[in-house]
């Protein structure tokens, strides 16, 4: 068996932060990649996404975007090969190809198995990310075997769907997206609306995400919020990363001729029914929005931007049909395909350590997991509001590698 003092599983963003901030405190330590650098963007995203964050904000520590479009978004191929680059820029000790099939507690560290040989570690890093798997609601069993049932992680492109209507699940960053692409793919989309974040491109003539990283809204800290569980599950932004800086919301998807419903109440006999609280769900994006942009401009003001900006102004409140539609039959196959773009979770199926709560959830406190000398990274608001994303991982790291440092010297003591 190898013996190393710390393992991170994991060599995405988060695995190369922490190792960065580790080999800084001089602890030797292996990352353990099934695949390869970055593996989540090569292999589990559909072709035309690009990153939904600006091409500055892709900050890693000791790292940054050093090119000539610091306000485009990264394609899938370029956020990879700036992964890569980090990786060999921190000689990061990745071992590729490398599945972890357990993680046990021995009373004084970790037997980590792997499909190419066993580990024993002090210490490890749970840096396998938050979105391996994606979270489709029990009612899809109850799709008609006629029609697709399709995840966003297995799909790709227009092009593999079979000509015909398509329902999207889901109206947050991936279903949002996807309804637009399909819809210009010349195939007729449902769109199944539930929560929903709605905010726009570009505000005052800056990215909504410069906004968001100048007001401190994305620094905001896990114990500095009243109710972190709700916290963590709030939907992602309605955004797409175009050259244009289109924004992509419910009337963009509307004007574009994407069927917007209610969300998916109940399936029975092939009908899908859709919940009439679709104007509710859009009220109250609405007004959460607003209260986002009423944000911003105090700030502006505060800070005597004001006179170097575009003047406040506010959009249009999202247009909702007097008389949504509450029924879609699968059976007359004008719905060809359902995408469940309902989410994503991590796979820890792995673990067997018991360190999980009544829901399957990880017990952690701000990413120190249960359990000695564990930690993971890159949760939803584990530590900060932008902890899941890649501008977060650098702090996140440089906290839990100084915990980390310390409980190794205490245990030396
Ligand atoms: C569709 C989508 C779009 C996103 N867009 C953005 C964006 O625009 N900007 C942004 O900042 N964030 C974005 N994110 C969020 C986040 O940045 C990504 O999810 C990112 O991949 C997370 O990085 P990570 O290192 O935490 O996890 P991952 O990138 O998932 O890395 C985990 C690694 O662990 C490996 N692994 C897993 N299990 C094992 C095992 N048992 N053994 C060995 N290795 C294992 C995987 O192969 C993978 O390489 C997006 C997420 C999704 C799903």
């Amino acid at each position: 068996m190898k013996r190393v003092t710390n393992i991170i599983i994991g060599a995405g963003q988060s695995g190369l932060a922490m190792s960065h901030h580790l080999a800084r405190r001089s602890i030797d330590h292996v990352l353990l990649e099934r695949g390869a650098v970055a593996n989540s963007w090569r292999k589990e995203r559909w072709d035309s996404l690009r990153l939904l964050t600006p091409n500055w904000q892709s900050r890693l520590p000791g790292f940054q975007y050093q090119g000539d479009d610091p306000d485009g978004y990264m394609t899938m191929p370029e956020i990879v090969a700036y992964l890569d680059l980090y990786a060999r820029h921190t000689a990061a000790p990745v071992e590729t190809n490398t599945t972890v099939t357990s993680v046990r507690w021995d009373g004084q560290g970790y037997i980590v198995e792997t499909d190419r040989g066993d580990w024993y570690c002090r210490t490890v890093v749970l840096a396998s990310g938050a979105c391996n798997v994606a979270s489709v609601p029990r009612i899809a069993e109850e799709i008609p075997a006629s029609i697709n049932s399709l995840t966003p992680m297995q799909y790709r492109n227009p092009g593999q769907l079979e000509e015909g209507g398509v329902l999207v699940v889901g109206a947050s960053a991936t279903g949002v997206q996807l309804a637009s692409e399909i819809q210009k793919s010349g195939r007729q989309v449902t769109l199944s609306a539930g929560e929903h974040v709605r905010v726009p491109r570009t505000y005052r003539g800056r990215d909504i995400k410069w906004w968001m990283d100048v007001t401190g809204i994305l620094d905001v800290r896990y114990d500095e919020v009243d109710d972190i569980a709700r916290a963590r599950h709030v939907p992602s932004l309605q955004l797409v990363g175009s050259p244009d800086r289109k924004t992509l919301d419910l009337n963009a998807l509307d004007a574009l001729g994407v069927q917007i419903v209610g969300r998916v109440a109940g399936l029975h006999n092939g009908r899908v029914q859709f919940s009439g609280s679709l104007g509710n769900q859009c009220a109250l994006a609405d007004l959460k929005m607003n209260r986002l942009l009423d944000h911003i401009d105090a700030w502006a003001k505060s800070t005597g931007l004001n006179g170097e900006i575009d003047p406040p102004h506010r959009f249009e409140p999202t247009r909702v049909s007097s008389n949504p539609t509450l029924m879609l039959d699968l059976s007359d196959r004008a719905v060809k395909t359902v995408i469940w773009a309902t989410g994503y979770r991590p796979d820890y199926s792995w673990l067997n350590v018991p360190v999980f709560d009544r829901k399957g959830r990880l017990r952690h406190g701000g990413g120190i997991v249960d359990a000695p000398g564990m930690y993971v990274m890159g949760l939803p608001f584990m530590r900060r509001r932008n902890s899941s994303l890649i501008d977060g991982v650098g702090n996140d790291a440089e906290e839990l590698a100084d915990h980390l440092t310390a409980s190794l010297f205490q245990a030396a003591a």
